[in-house]
């Protein structure tokens, strides 16, 4: 209760966009590339799991109050030099849980776009990931799926065709995952795959050298999973996403976007704490 009115003082005192002034006085513009796993109300919340009332209330919330833009439009501002405008958000989905589809259409009746991720292997399989054992069974897109949800207006990536850990395979599989997940994604949709957002996201997950080879395949972009925002001036490098846990309010969302929780989380890692 106190946290939380503390935090809604943050915000509606004016310091929180007292801060973002002062941000850009000093030339230090930033967008935040988000990101979602699940959208539904089948199991509890979790770090990769948001309720659909709390996901529409989320996209009404940036209807309102942020500018959402492409992934392309925000690879496009890290390319350039020029200022990004305040409170801009590029928004992602990994992994092609079936509940994407239902997602896909409430950003799009908010007009949102967003730039979903797709591990080939699993669409249209009953294959499920080692991650949700403890889970119901989570089902995957089908193929059908992933093309309405292109044809609502977004965007699809590839996130590999086995799910890989680019930290652990050699070259020859991590080129293979980039070129077979690309090809497939490009015949079963009929458009261009520009984006790869490597799987697992970490720093540990991907090893440097294995860049070129993701633009060598034919891909304009690497996203991770690591925390950060996305800065002017990052030609050619990965870029980082916010995953987006469950937040019990909006204003808790808010903060973490605007990025006031980032000292408490660095504490956290410094200290070993879970984030
Ligand atoms: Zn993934």
């Amino acid at each position: 209760m106190v946290r939380s009115a503390l935090l809604g003082l943050y915000k509606h005192s004016g310091l929180m966009a007292l801060q973002s002034a002062v941000r850009r006085q000093r030339g230090r513009t930033r967008l935040s590339i988000v990101l979602f796993h699940r959208v539904t109300d089948a199991v509890p919340r979790d770090g990769l799991t948001v309720g659909i009332e709390w996901f529409r209330d989320f996209c009404a919330l940036l209807r309102r109050s942020y500018r959402v833009i492409t992934l392309a439009e925000a690879f496009r501002y890290a390319n350039d030099s020029q200022p990004i405008p305040p409170n801009t958000v590029a928004i992602t989905f990994d992994d092609t849980y079936a509940d994407n589809l239902p997602a896909a259409r409430i950003l799009a009746d908010h007009r949102l776009p967003a730039t979903f991720f797709a591990s080939t292997s699993y669409v249209g399989s009953e294959r499920s990931y080692p991650w949700d054992a403890h889970l119901p069974k989570m089902p995957n897109l089908t193929w059908d799926e992933v093309r309405e949800m292109a044809s609502l207006g977004h965007e699809i990536g590839s996130h590999s065709a086995e799910h890989a850990d680019f930290g652990k395979i050699d070259a020859e599989t991590a080129r293979r995952e980039l070129t077979e997940s690309k090809r497939i994604l490009e015949e079963q949709l009929q458009r261009t795959v520009r984006w790869f957002a490597y799987p697992f996201g970490g720093r540990e997950h991907f090893r440097p050298e294995y860049l070129p080879l993701v633009f060598e395949s034919g891909y304009q972009g690497c996203v991770s999973a690591y925390g950060g925002f996305v800065r002017p001036g990052m030609k050619g490098q990965i870029l980082p996403r916010e995953a987006m846990p469950y937040f019990r309010n909006l204003t808790h969302l808010e903060l973490h976007l605007s990025g006031c929780f980032d000292w408490i989380y660095a504490c956290k890692r410094r200290f070993g704490w879970k984030r």
